[in-house]
C-alpha cells in the first residue's frame, strides 16, 4: 500500500505541513553537483555492510563520513527515472572494484559518494549512498522511511554480527518496481546511461589489482 509521509515546515527544500514528500534534495558536499529525488516514498531504504561498499569508502577517503560504527552503509535505493540532476553532471565519475564489479558513482568534485548501479541499466535501480542526500535536506527517513532491511551483515565490524533482516521487503520492492520498469521501459529513463547505447556517460575506471588489494586491505585492517 502506498505510503503518504507528511511534509515538513521547512524554507529551503519548499515544502509545506501537511503535504506528501514529493521530492528530496540530492546534493555533493562541495555543492557542485545538484539534483533531485521525485518520488522519494518509493524507494527501500537499507545498511548494506559488504566489504565493497566499504572498500568505496575507503577509495573516496571518507570512512567516517559514510560508514556507521559497524561498517555500516545506509543506502536508499530508487529508480534512475526519479533522479534529475540539475547542475554539475559533468562533475559525476564512475568507478568499479573490479572489472565485473557494481558501477560506483561519485562526486569527482569532493569525492561524495553518490550512488551504485549495475552495469546495465535494464535493471533499474540505483543504491544511493546517504551522504549526497543529506546537505540542506530533510531527515532522510521523512523522505524515504525508516531503515527496513540490513543486508551482507557478515561484513559488519564486531561481534555479534546484525541480523539480515527486512529481505522479503526488498525483493518485493525489486519485483514490483524494477522488473515492472524493466517491462514498461521505464529502465530507459537514467541519468547515468546514454538511451542510444546503453552504456554509462561516463566511462569507469577500474581499479588496477595493486589499488583493489589496497583497498581490500585497509577494509580488514578496520573491521578486524
Ligand atoms: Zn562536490
Ligand atoms: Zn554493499
Amino acid at each position: 500500500m502506498p505510503q503518504t509521509r507528511s511534509g515538513r515546515l521547512d524554507g529551503d527544500a519548499g515544502l509545506e505541513v501537511g503535504r506528501p514528500v514529493v521530492s528530496h534534495p540530492l546534493q555533493c558536499q562541495c555543492g557542485t553537483i545538484k539534483g533531485v529525488v521525485a518520488d522519494p516514498g518509493n524507494s527501500n531504504h537499507c545498511v548494506c555492510y559488504c566489504r565493497d561498499c566499504q572498500a568505496f569508502a575507503h577509495f573516496l577517503g571518507k570512512v567516517d563520513a559514510v560508514l556507521d560504527e559497524r561498517g555500516g552503509s545506509e543506502i536508499i535505493q530508487v529508480l534512475p527515472r526519479n533522479v534529475t540532476f540539475t547542475q554539475g553532471i559533468e562533475s559525476l565519475a564512475c568507478m568499479r572494484l573490479t572489472e565485473k564489479g557494481l558501477l560506483r558513482w561519485y562526486a569527482a568534485c569532493c569525492n561524495t559518494p553518490i550512488g551504485n548501479t549495475l552495469a546495465t541499466p535494464k535493471l533499474s535501480f540505483i543504491g544511493l549512498v546517504h551522504n549526497c542526500l543529506e546537505n540542506n535536506a530533510p531527515p532522510l527517513n521523512d523522505s524515504f522511511g525508516p531503515v527496513r532491511a540490513w543486508a551482507n551483515t557478515n561484513g559488519a565490524k564486531g561481534d555479534p554480527k546484525p541480523k539480515v533482516a527486512g529481505l522479503g521487503p526488498v525483493i518485493w520492492w525489486f519485483l514490483t518496481t524494477v522488473l515492472k520498469a524493466r517491462f514498461n521501459g521505464d529502465y530507459k529513463r537514467t541519468p547515468l546511461f546514454r538511451a542510444d547505447t546503453g552504456m554509462p556517460i561516463v566511462t569507469p575506471r577500474i581499479l588496477s589489482s595493486t589499488e583493489h588489494s589496497g583497498v581490500m586491505n585497509a577494509v580488514r585492517a578496520a573491521t578486524g
